[in-house]
């Protein structure tokens, strides 16, 4: 799980260099990155192929289209962005790093700081630049929802909840099929926050694949709505290829994962 991709410093950020690092320890090591198709075939059949793994991004943000997708196309690995599709703009598409004009990308904090001005543009993706990622077969685009609320905080009244999600949800999901041509079945929540009602809204709305904060390694016989995930910290190709001997090891993960939380 990654979010910003950025020279900027700061929470849930993963800087050039280090990415690109670690996007080259998985190619130069044999991985594959799956699209979000061969992994839901892959849950399905039950079979996960050794040495996969699903790179996710959470919100989208403009420095995924400026660092993050030359990395991965230089590299033929597969990705997932999760759009908040109420906060990408129009317009043409900007230069990536290393262009003439590339643009300065916010900070994280920055970045909150222009959505909740609602100036999404700044920080976030266009619809164009959504589209060449996609026309380039590098990325899958999936829903984070349409606004990013958090509704358990917002309304106490729990059918008026449920309402409010399901409205949120199925806009997400009515404006990736106007855009995308394809309707998804693949949601993250906005903030790992899930419950059973929030579980039970998305399936009714037509999700079958929900994706958390939980911090664990995807196996076989994984909860479709419930799959985990691990975060990649902004760390180098040493640390990157210690965590994957142990995520990629059923039982050393299984230890290591207990100890961390005990
Ligand atoms: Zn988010």
């Amino acid at each position: 799980m990654y979010h910003h991709v950025s020279p900027r410093p700061g929470l849930v950020t993963c800087s050039p260099a280090n990415f690109r690092a670690q996007m080259g320890w998985l190619a130069s090591n044999g991985w594959k990155a799956l699209s979000t198709a061969e992994f839901s075939d892959a849950l399905a059949n039950q079979v996960i192929p050794k040495k996969s793994v699903l790179i996710t991004f959470d919100d989208g943000y403009l420095d995924n289209w400026v660092y993050a997708f030359p990395v991965l196309r230089e590299f033929g690995l597969r990705a997932t962005i999760f759009l908040i599709t109420g906060w990408l703009g129009e317009g043409d598409i900007r230069p990536c790093a290393g262009h003439a004009g590339a643009p300065t990308v916010p900070s994280h904090k920055e970045a909150m700081g222009e959505a909740k001005e609602g100036r999404f543009d700044a920080a976030f993706l266009r619809w164009s630049e959504v589209e060449a990622m996609r026309a380039s077969g590098v990325i899958d685009f999936h829903s984070h929802t349409h606004t990013h609320t958090r509704w358990d905080r917002e309304i106490s009244d729990p059918i008026a909840r449920d309402t409010a999600l399901a409205n949120d949800l199925i806009t997400s999901k009515k404006i990736l099929m106007a855009k995308l041509g394809e309707a998804s079945e693949h949601l993250c929540w906005p903030q790992g926050y899930f419950d059973e009602r929030y579980q039970r809204v998305a399936l009714a709305s037509g999700f079958t694949h929900l994706y958390t904060t939980e911090h664990n390694v995807v196996r076989s016989g994984v909860e479709l709505p419930r799959l985990p995930r691990i975060v990649a910290k902004d760390k180098g190709a040493a640390w990157f290829a210690r965590r994957m001997a142990i995520y990629g090891n059923p039982i050393l993960s299984t230890f290591y994962l207990a100890l961390k939380k005990g």
